[in-house]
């Protein structure tokens, strides 16, 4: 059986006593792994381990929730100088393009992303509208670098799925965005999922897919050959071993829970979403 996480953070903080060990554990397991940038730092950061590994990756993105200082648990992405506890406030960033591009060249470069609109992690002391518009302005300029670039793009959308929708067609009606792209941890409705892919784009289970049921029957009737799979490593850790930090290995148990909803054997799934991760990455096996 081969598999692809199309999408975890095995280079953040989290794995900092043991990233090699995992790596290896999750490459053992005959899994491939594309490992997502949030800012400058985790983005440079993941290429230069995706450098050292064959059948590893990485993206570069700015995430929404680094474009407004905010207080979360922020911990498992921090530098550990940099570190406290139990909550810190984010460092925020505005998009830069040129840094950004620099990075894009990169022959492990796969993709432009994570990037998106969360209205879910929007602090209540903060501009609602100004947050919005930032992440808005944000998210246009990742589309014209991963249009420039040729690069597929990785959403990460909360609560805005219909909004993230209307940017995306709006960019695609304006002859961008020529490599689509992928919807990373699906949590929507399957009228939401099928406007994405009726857009050309994939959609992709994390292991919330494993507990959650309304999401159970999102996947039922969406079509294989649209799906990816992913961790979201070290977050979502999937059932039975929620409450553990989660590793990329574990795309297998996501893997599992689709193949049983769908019907079909763990390889039958594991067949297509390898195919699909790398069709839409171009990743070169
Ligand atoms: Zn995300
Ligand atoms: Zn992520």
């Amino acid at each position: 059986m081969r598999l692809i996480d199309s999408h975890c953070h095995v280079h953040f903080n989290a794995y900092r006593e043991d990233m090699d060990d995992v790596i290896k554990r999750t490459l053992d397991h005959g899994v491939f792994m594309i490992t997502v940038g949030t800012q400058k730092d985790t983005s440079a950061h993941g290429l230069k381990v995706a450098e050292r590994y064959k059948g590893m990756w990485a993206t570069v993105g700015l995430h929404p929730n680094h474009t407004v200082e905010q207080e979360f648990w922020d911990n498992d992405e921090l530098p550990p100088e940099e570190q406290a506890t139990p909550k810190i406030k984010t460092r925020t960033e505005k998009f830069d393009m040129d840094y950004y591009r620099e990075l894009a060249k990169h022959p492990k470069c796969v993709g432009i992303g994570e990037f998106g609109l969360d209205y879910y992690r929007i602090p209540e002391s903060a501009d609602r509208a100004e947050v919005i518009r930032r992440q808005e302005e944000t998210v246009r300029a990742q589309f014209d670098l991963a249009t420039e670039t040729s690069k597929p793009i990785v959403i990460h959308c909360r609560d805005a799925y219909p909004q993230q929708a209307v940017m995306i067609r709006e960019a695609i009606g304006a002859g961008k965005l020529a490599r689509r792209g992928v919807i990373h941890c699906f949590t929507g409705t399957l009228e939401e999922a099928q406007a994405f892919v009726d857009l050309g784009f994939y959609i992709s289970f994390s292991g919330i897919l494993t507990f959650a049921k309304n999401l159970q029957e999102v996947a039922r009737a969406l079509p294989l050959e649209r799906l990816l799979v992913e961790t979201d490593s070290p977050y979502l850790t999937p059932a039975p071993d929620r409450g553990k930090r989660n590793e990329p290995w574990r795309v297998e148990y996501v893997a599992k829970k689709l193949a049983e909803l769908k019907g079909v054997t763990i390889d039958q799934v594991a067949n297509h979403t390898y195919e699909n991760t790398k069709t839409i990455f171009q990743l070169v096996i």
